[in-house]
């Protein structure tokens, strides 16, 4: 089966839903193929304590206000679920699923998107597969030699998996942190950040980055000099669950260690931590693999992009993934204006016959 259309956006989270509601402002024909089965993206794999570090208002999509959660100022995953699916619904978006894409192909005039359900043909494609699907893990000495249970903090889910065990975990980032406060009153917890955490001000949350990210944005568009955005405020937001453990002295941070042995974690001084279990808390990289095809791939894993436009290949955006596409685009609220940047520009193209 061979289809034709528009527009091929790749990915049915919320980059992909919020390219989906601006393609349809600017009349073009699209589909989106998303993976999962369920709409949701990423939100629907998340471990069961996390909760939005942003209140609701501030964590919508374009078009439609997140409501509020009953009880809950900080929404969770759950949540967030439940309104992409119906944000989905709302504007009914053309979302088929489970639909994998295997590759993009340049055939010319038009880019072959190859799937495990068919063949689309599009004059343009919004890539949007986000990140939760490549999780990073660092090259260590002794990975591969630790007997006990490894594992990224995408496969994490409840601190009752971990009860009174020995648990190290990796990461001075949010994921780090948040995982590390949901075990620290059950486990012997060991928590080993690269340096030492930077926290943000209690009352500073999501709002607060995104306003950063948006002075950047304007600063880079009017030739200033970089703020440094998100970056320069800290790495962690100090939601109650952190807060909490952190002011009751169970979230303290060693530094790094140097290797892993058969059953713990070894330091450069020779100190050593028996452990049961390393969860990784250490990142991401964008899942571009679908796009191999195109021969795009620049350093660390990326495509280079002028906002969300590939530089090469000017029928391609990249939406979401990271400040790399758009300050705060792989946010809620950060993805809306990128979305409208890409739709905008595929109509100009298309318009001009591209
Ligand atoms: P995803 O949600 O990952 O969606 C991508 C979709 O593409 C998925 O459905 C996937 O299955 C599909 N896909 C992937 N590859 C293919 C393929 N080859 N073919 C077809 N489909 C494919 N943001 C906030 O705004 N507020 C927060 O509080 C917040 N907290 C976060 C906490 C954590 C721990 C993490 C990891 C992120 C958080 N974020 C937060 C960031 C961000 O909102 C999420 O990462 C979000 O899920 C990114 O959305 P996305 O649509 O880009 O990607």
């Amino acid at each position: 089966m061979t289809e034709r259309t528009d527009v091929v956006v790749i990915g049915g989270g919320q980059a992909g839903l919020a390219a989906g509601y601006h393609l349809r402002r600017q009349g073009l024909d699209f589909v989106v193929l998303d993976a999962q089965a369920t709409p949701g993206g990423a939100w629907q794999h998340t471990w069961n304590s996390l909760h939005l570090f942003s209140p609701a208002a501030f964590s919508s999509l374009p078009g439609r206000l997140m409501p509020t959660q009953p009880g809950e100022e900080y929404p969770d995953a759950g949540h967030v679920v439940a309104y992409l699916s119906d944000y989905e619904k709302r504007y009914d978006l053309p979302v088929l699923r489970p639909v994998r894409v295997h590759g993009v192909h340049d055939d010319g005039r038009l880019l072959r998107v190859e799937t495990d359900s068919g063949t689309w043909q599009a004059r343009a494609v919004i890539s949007a597969t986000g990140t939760w699907w490549r999780p990073f893990l660092p090259a260590l000495p002794g990975r591969g030699d630790f007997e006990g249970r490894q594992l990224h903090a995408v496969s994490y889910r409840k601190p009752q998996d971990f009860t009174g065990r020995r648990v190290v975990v990796v990461g001075g980032g949010n994921s780090g942190a948040q995982i590390a406060a949901d075990l620290a009153h059950d486990t012997e917890l060991t928590w080993v950040t690269r340096r030492p955490p930077r926290f943000l001000a209690d009352d500073i949350d999501g709002r607060a980055l995104f306003d950063a990210a948006t002075a950047r944005r304007r600063a880079l568009d009017e030739g200033r000099t970089d703020t440094g955005g998100v970056a320069s405020l800290g790495d962690i937001v100090a939601v109650p669950p952190v807060r909490e453990a952190r002011d009751t002295g169970r979230l303290k941070a060693s530094p790094m260690f140097v290797r892993l042995d058969r059953d713990g974690v070894v330091w450069a001084d020779g100190t050593r931590a028996p452990a049961d279990a390393v969860i990784w808390c250490t990142g991401f990289r964008p899942a571009l693999s679908h796009l191999s095809p195109l021969g795009l791939r620049g350093s660390r894993g990326r495509i280079a992009t002028r906002g969300t436009r590939s530089v090469q290949e000017p029928r391609l955006h990249l939406l979401g993934y990271g400040d790399w596409t758009g300050p705060a685009s792989a946010t809620l609220i950060g993805v809306g204006r990128p979305a409208r940047d890409a739709a905008r520009e595929i109509a100009g193209l298309l318009a001009a016959g591209g």
